[in-house]
């Protein structure tokens, strides 16, 4: 069938393109009105599903005329061949549809939600390695402490935390740990889940009076990843049970793994306790990339992915000008690819600034911690230097304050960044202004309106 298919749509959309991005699919289900495609990397999908999703839909129609949705995944090449490892729990495995990507062989069972005490396999994004990512001056921490987990036979800092600011590579870093202990020493249970996913089990466990089963699946793995912890933001019994469950882990010496989008102490929404504890291994920041690590990651995406030149002066242009963060910046390349391959035309700069005109004008809004301290030092008519200073008076402090919760707001800097912009206060000073500032404009409204026109001025 995916022979005729393929075909087909080889006519459609002539050799090269097909090559490059039709061939290297595996069908690997069938299901009544559905079919599953696997993708070996996420860029791969993504491309499918924006440029040839419908045309697919189309082709198998025409053979099963009752299919109604060409399902894409990313999974490993070697899944659809019945060679993908044991040992990887994946916990992200939300729905069944990926369930069945995963394992063709249990395509025809019927869906279960709790995929995660099943021990299935290869959910994990396959082009998530250590071997695709490229360290930079923003990263190599983070990196090194990644590869350290991921290398040594016992405990090395427990737990590992991970944090920046999104599209940064913390899910990258985290599935590349998961996918070197699985591949190197196998025999290891890994098990990677993001906390909404762990919450939602959770839940369903204690809805379902299970909650036995539910703690004995983690206390089983030898590495727990949990991702994206800033979502447990209830002081709740799931997070009780979290905190139960990872000190457990870490008593007994199997390695945590844990990213968030803030430091352990900015969790606001956890218990004391629990951030301290949470503080307790190593605890590494991704800061924003710099220009050259920004070129390295386009060269590498390229490298991988397509048999497409892009010449280097676009690659740097885009480099420049998207900088906020790394998925945006991968996004924006896919776009420039895509529109190469779809209208014809070679890829210039010209191009490049055409096809991406929106997201240029959204990078280049970007509004600095050195704008905002002017305007909040004009606002309130103090000195520019009064922001870094160390006066406390109230004329000065309040207005340091301010400037800080912009910067907090409107910048994508992170607490200690912000604090070494005014005059290397520490991060625990920079949130105190930021709360103390969001307090305030609930009160004070000649203060809330100060901070209204300044918002409103900066963004424009
Ligand atoms: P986060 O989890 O921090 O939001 P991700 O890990 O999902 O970010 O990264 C977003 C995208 O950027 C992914 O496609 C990832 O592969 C890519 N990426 C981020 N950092 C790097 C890097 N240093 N090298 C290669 N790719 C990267
Ligand atoms: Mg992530």
């Amino acid at each position: 069938l995916w022979q005729r298919v393929g075909g087909r749509v080889r006519k459609a959309v002539g050799d090269a393109a097909f090559k490059s991005w039709l061939a290297p699919l595996r069908p690997v289900a069938l299901h009544d009105d559905r079919a599953v495609l696997l993708a070996s990397t996420a860029f791969l999908k993504d491309w499918v599903r924006n440029n040839y999703q419908q045309l697919l839909l189309r082709e198998f129609q025409r053979d099963v005329p009752h299919i109604r949705e060409i399902a894409i995944h990313v999974g490993l090449e070697a899944a659809g061949r019945g060679t993908a490892k044991e040992g990887v729990t994946a916990g992200e495995a939300g729905s069944d549809e990926a369930e069945a990507a995963a394992a063709p062989a249990r395509a025809a069972e019927p869906a279960r939600e709790d995929t995660a005490v099943e021990g299935l396999t290869g959910l994990l994004d396959a082009a998530l390695t250590f071997d695709n990512f490229v360290v930079g001056k923003a990263n190599e921490l983070a990196y090194a402490a990644a590869r350290r987990v991921a290398d040594s036979d016992d405990v090395a800092f427990n737990p590992l935390f991970l944090y920046s600011g999104v599209g940064l590579g913390k899910t990258h870093l985290m599935q590349a740990i998961a996918w070197h202990i699985v591949r190197a020493k196998p025999g290891r249970r890994v098990m990677y889940l993001s906390a909404e996913k762990f919450m939602y089990q959770f839940i369903r466990a204690v809805r379902f009076k299970d909650t036995m089963a539910f703690k004995e699946q983690f206390r089983s793995v030898d590495v727990l990843m949990i991702d994206d912890l800033q979502f447990f933001t209830d002081k709740n019994s799931t997070q009780e049970e979290f905190f139960h469950t990872f000190n457990e882990l870490v008593d007994r010496k199997h390695q945590v793994v844990i990213s968030a989008d803030r430091s352990p102490s900015d969790l606001d929404g956890m218990e004391e306790r629990v951030r301290s504890r949470l503080g307790w291994g190593l605890v590494a920041d991704i800061h924003p990339t710099d220009f050259e690590l920004r070129v390295g990651i386009l060269e590498q995406k390229l490298a991988m992915n397509a048999d497409v030149h892009v010449p280097e002066d676009v690659l740097q242009f885009l480099a420049h000008r998207i900088t906020s963060n790394v998925r945006e910046l991968e996004g924006a390349l896919k776009r420039v690819i895509a529109h190469h391959e779809l209208m014809g035309r070679e890829i210039t700069l010209d191009l490049a600034r055409d096809v991406l005109a929106d997201l240029l004008r959204a990078n280049s809004r970007k509004i600095t911690i050195d704008e905002i301290q002017k305007k909040v030092a004009e606002h309130f008519s103090i000195k520019i230097t009064e922001m870094s200073s160390s006066r406390r008076a109230r004329a000065v402090a309040r207005p340091r304050q301010v400037a800080m919760y912009l910067s907090k707001k409107l910048t994508t800097r992170s607490l200690p960044d912000i604090g070494r912009r005014f005059g290397n206060r520490d991060h625990t000073t920079v949130l105190h202004g930021v709360r103390k500032i969001e307090e305030l404009i609930q009160s004070d409204s000649s203060l809330a309106e100060d901070v209204r026109l300044l918002e409103a001025a900066l963004s424009n």
